[in-house]
């Protein structure tokens, strides 16, 4: 099968039509097919683009079931989008393939298809060539601009006294990959896998693979967030290296030698890991900190703004907790459930980012 046959087989749908989504009477989208891709664009909005690249061996084992690929590959795009309260326009796809497997395609496109038809974001694009599997997303996402303001969450924003919030779940993926990887033994009944009923411990490490493969990119709640967090970023690297990004970006806002810092409550925290329960303490409490490819928004928002936030999250069918404080004084503080210094906080390897000013 030749690139054009492949791309019109597995990647070439009709051109959206002109929904309600934009205004009825615009030109046509000019989709796969020509040079470019061509659509147009609403009044008073801004465009958003991210881009992401998967590569074998680096983001993902090389025999990763395709279907989650293709949902994963979509998702990490969309979920920065999530984070700047951006609403899905359309992506382009730059697919590197050592070898054409139709079975491959197939699943993979279908993964890919199905999260973006559940977000209305046509494929309207992309290149495809011969090399070492390598998949790269670009996103363009639609921000509104009211009153010349545009409606975009930032990373910036975090101001001090601010709540610091996390959506959906943390930390499992993290010991999904940890055991995927053979640094951590399988639960016990993982083994083998057909003797009997499924137990607690496969169907916890089950849930926790779908948590790294097939993450859930909040969309909606970044849309719901809107003119609610002062500031939000995805959590793709760790909750511990993420937030000081966010916090970095906001106090650069601040005077100089103004530094925001935080404290987090390690309880709450660890409340987002499903199997945090089946773990040694410390071993969940780093993957909750310090784990990554969690895709969760984290966000700040003020304590005046928290019966909005919760309607934020309910409307958008999303679980949001509250974690920690945005706080004056640099450095990020580990605070257990009374509200004290938890010990030996330092020996997380996450820490990196804050270790010089850990207090
Ligand atoms: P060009 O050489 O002009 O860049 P190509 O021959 O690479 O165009 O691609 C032909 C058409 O197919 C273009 O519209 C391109 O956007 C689209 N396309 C190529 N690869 C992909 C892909 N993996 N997914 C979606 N569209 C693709
Ligand atoms: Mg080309």
């Amino acid at each position: 099968m030749g690139e054009f046959d492949l791309i019109e087989r597995f990647f070439k749908r009709p051109a959206p039509k002109t929904d309600s989504a934009h205004a009825a009477n615009s030109p046509p989208w000019v989709g796969i097919g020509d040079d470019c891709a061509v659509l147009p664009l609403r009044p008073h909005t801004q465009l958003a683009v991210s881009s992401d690249m998967l590569v074998e061996g680096t983001h993902f084992f090389p025999n990763t079931n395709p279907r989650r690929l293709g949902h994963k590959a979509l998702a990490v795009n969309l979920s920065d989008l999530a984070a700047c309260g951006a609403r899905p326009l359309a992506f382009t796809l730059a697919l590197s393939l050592p070898e054409v497997s139709e079975h491959w395609l197939s699943d993979f496109s279908s993964g890919l298809f199905e999260l973006a038809d559940a977000h209305h974001c046509p494929l309207i694009g992309g290149d495809t060539t011969r090399g070492p599997l390598n998949l790269c997303i670009t996103v363009l996402g639609e921000l509104d601009v009211v009153n010349g303001k545009a409606q975009t969450l930032l990373r910036s924003g975090a101001q001090v006294g601010d709540d610091i919030y996390v959506s959906g779940q943390l930390g499992d993926a993290r010991w999904a990959l940890m055991v995927l990887q053979g640094q951590l033994g399988l639960p016990a009944a993982l083994g083998e896998p057909h003797l009997g009923p499924p137990t607690q411990d496969s169907l916890l490490f089950a849930a926790a693979q779908l948590r790294l493969e097939q993450p859930t990119p909040r969309v909606a709640l970044g849309l719901a967030l809107r003119g609610i967090a002062h500031a939000a970023i995805d959590v793709s690297d760790g909750l511990v290296g993420d937030l000081h990004h966010l916090l970095q970006a906001s106090s650069a806002q601040l005077k100089p030698q103004e530094l925001l810092g935080a404290s987090l409550n390690t309880e709450a925290a660890l409340g987002l890991m499903a199997a945090a329960h089946a773990l040694p303490q410390d071993l969940a409490l780093s993957c909750v900190l310090s784990g990554g490819d969690d895709y969760e928004l984290l966000f700040t928002a003020p304590p005046s703004a928290r019966a909005a936030v919760q309607a934020a999250a309910v409307s958008s069918h999303t679980p949001v907790t509250s974690i920690g404080t945005v706080e004056a004084t640099p450095g990020l503080r580990l605070l257990d459930a009374q509200g004290q210094a938890l010990g030996g906080a330092d020996k997380f390897k996450s820490f990196d980012h804050f270790s010089s000013q850990l207090a």
